[in-house]
Parts: structure tokens; sequence; C-alpha cells
């Protein structure tokens, strides 16, 4: 047995997720649950690939490798904005679209965004909409105001969380640090914001029984705890 699969049939992580198979069944699932069920779905299938273990600690990176194409702009483009604006249907420029052209999903940015966490949060999210094949499968009602639209807003934001912040290494960390700490690490080293983070906490138990894990799950809670280690071993040298 390697240390690999002692880790993994350790209690250590049991009580994140029980690990027996009748752990979702026990569940009584809400109207929330049963609304997001392919959302879910998608993020969880997401979480099998290459792709999530390589590169979900770098949005961009991971973006890039879905074949997006990344475009920043500035708030005043004029030239972006006449560019752009029929195939993103606005007045004025927001601070992020997941937008499909010419056979191609592009991510459009808001370069001068005043704080970097927002950026961080517009990746997740448009990030969610590329996963969810929003782009290429409901192109007219994602840049439309239909009503349709605001449950795949709701999707790209869900699938967004869980693809980037997974809730079980999260409270794989909380096992070893208190919330705070935490939120302060993924502030100081993922660019996520205090509030993002919290909004997060808040969906943490729902989005466990919701997702399903693939067993690598375990492995990237151990370097991330690792990491926040580091990090934090760091942050009190140069606090003395
Ligand atoms: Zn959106």
């Amino acid at each position: 047995m390697s240390d690999y699969e002692e880790v993994w049939t350790s209690e250590s992580f049991e009580d994140i997720i029980p690990m027996d198979n009748n752990y979702q069944e026990r569940y009584i699932y809400s109207d929330y649950d049963e609304e997001y069920r392919e959302a879910y779905r998608m993020a969880s299938e997401f979480l099998e690939g290459e792709i999530w273990r390589k590169y979900w600690r770098y949005p961009l990176f991971l973006l890039d490798q879905l074949r997006c194409e990344i475009c920043p702009y500035a708030k005043n483009d004029k030239k972006f904005f006449e560019d752009w604006k029929n195939i993103i249907k606005t007045e004025t420029l927001g601070e992020g679209y997941c937008a499909r052209r010419d056979g191609v999903t592009y991510i459009l940015y808001q370069q001068d965004n005043s704080c970097p966490e927002r950026k961080t949060y517009v990746f997740h999210h448009e990030g969610g909409h590329v996963i969810g094949v929003h782009s290429i499968l409901y192109k007219d009602i994602l840049l439309s105001n239909d009503k349709q639209k605001d449950k795949l807003e709701d999707e790209a934001t869900i699938i967004g969380r869980n693809v980037f912040l997974p809730a079980f290494i999260i409270k794989y960390l909380l096992k070893s640090f208190d919330y705070e700490t935490v939120k302060k690490y993924y502030n100081k080293v993922y660019h996520v914001s205090k509030q993002y983070f919290d909004v997060r906490f808040k969906h943490l138990e729902k989005d466990l029984r919701n997702m399903i894990y693939p067993e690598c799950i375990k492995e990237e809670a151990e370097k991330e705890l690792n990491d926040l280690e580091n990090w934090y071993f760091l942050e009190t040298l140069v606090s003395f």
C-alpha cells in the first residue's frame, strides 16, 4: 500500500463526506438541489478530467486549455464596444462575458477593474458558463433578458465555485485552520474577495451533498493543506 492509499483510507476524510455509498441517499433533497442537479452533474463530471486536476488553481490556464480566447478590454474602449456590441447585445460594457463568435468561445473581461478580486470572480463565473457549455447550447438565451437566463447565471456561478473553489478542499482546510485564516489565504493567494469567500462558504454543505468527487480530490486537498501550512508559516514569520 502506498502512502497515498493510506491517506485515502484514513478517517481524516470521513467527516467531510462519509465514505459509505449511501451518503447521498440519506439526504432529503431540497428544491434547490433538484433545480440545479444538472449544474452539479456537469461540475462533477468536469472534476473527473485531467484538465481540472492540472489547472483548477489557475482559472486562466484552465480556460486556455478549454480553447477559449481570453480578451481583456478597457472600460471605455469604444472600438472594442463597437466590435462586440451586436454579439453581446449590450448598451454599455459590463465586467465580463462569455460569448461565441465564428465557432470560438471568448471570455471577455474588463481589464482595468479596480480590484483584482473582481476579475477572479468573473473568471470563475464565466468559466462556469464555458464548462456548462452555455455559450454553445443556449447562445441566444445567454445574451437575452429571458427568465431562463437567470437560471443559466445561477448555474454558471454554481459550476464556477465548485470547479475553482471545491467545497471538499475548503472543508478539509477548515479541519486544521480557523475560518478567518483560510479566508485570508484564499484572498492573498488566489485573489478571492472576502465577500465571495463568505458566500462560497454559505453553500459549502449544499455543494458537498450534491457533488460527486473523483478520488484525486483527496490528494488535491492534501496538497492544498500543505500550501496553506507553508503560506501560514511565512505569514507568521513576517508578522514577528
Ligand atoms: Zn453569466
